[in-house]
């Protein structure tokens, strides 16, 4: 059972026969789609992390959101799980020839890391996942591009690269995460990202992560954010 219901809570508690979270899995409580429950339970997670908890319900809605976290604590499926759930609404399905979710990320490494956990997130709806980093031959990123992608996450130098060639059609982003901001702020990004924010789409949600606030990306946040949700986890 879940550690985030007590089980003996006082007498005005709700009963165990109505009950929101099912026993099965507490993610289904979010009233995440199917196939995203049956990735996760396949991933053998059965209890959201804090960051999860505040996050999902929030993201699933649309809403914009800050949330201060860092890596290891469950961040990208935050973000991932309600996004997938979101791109998965047959009221929702709209042509489009670019990514509908666009993730900037600061490292090469990371940035392959959040693909991959979209990949697994994903495995049981059919969305297409697309990386672009720099340091290796922009062929093949071209080329999954022009194939088409449902998600696109990219370090924001390479993915400028491609931006002024032509390469990146950005008018469908429906939603854009910027992870990691404070190091993306270290790796002199904040210029590089506030370039690619000028050519999505004006109505969009906004997710900003950020393990540390400085002052330019509490700056960059009330910039981008509207009314923004705001979660913490230590
Ligand atoms: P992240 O902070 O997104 O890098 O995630 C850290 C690690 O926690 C990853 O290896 C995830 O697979 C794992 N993880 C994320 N959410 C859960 C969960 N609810 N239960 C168990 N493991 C999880």
């Amino acid at each position: 059972s879940s550690a985030l219901i007590p089980h003996n809570a006082s007498s005005n508690s709700i009963p165990d026969s109505i009950s929101p979270l099912p026993h099965a899995s507490a993610f289904a409580a979010f009233g995440l789609r199917a196939p995203v429950l049956r990735a996760v339970a396949a991933e053998g997670y059965t209890t959201p992390t804090p960051i999860q908890v505040q996050a999902i319900p929030h993201v699933m809605q649309g809403r914009d959101l800050l949330g201060c976290a860092q890596t290891g604590t469950g961040k990208t499926a935050a973000f991932a799980l309600p996004l997938l759930h979101r791109m998965t609404d047959p009221a929702q399905t709209k042509r489009h020839v670019g990514p509908r979710v666009l993730v900037l990320a600061p490292t090469r490494e990371l940035a392959v890391q959040i693909a991959d956990s979209f990949r697994v997130y994903g495995k049981y709806v059919s969305l297409n996942y697309g990386v672009i980093l720099g340091g290796v031959s922009q062929g093949a990123q071209v080329a999954t591009l022009r194939r088409g992608v449902d998600v696109l996450v990219a370090t924001p130098g390479r993915l400028l690269d491609l931006m002024s060639q032509g390469c990146v059609p950005l008018g469908d982003v429906e939603t854009l995460v910027l992870d990691e901001a404070d190091r993306m702020l270290d790796m002199g990004f904040i210029d590089p990202i506030r370039r690619i924010i000028a050519k999505l789409p004006a109505k969009r949600q906004n997710l900003l992560f950020s393990a540390t606030m400085p002052a330019p990306i509490a700056t960059l946040a009330g910039q981008i954010l509207r009314d923004p949700a705001k979660v913490s986890v230590a």
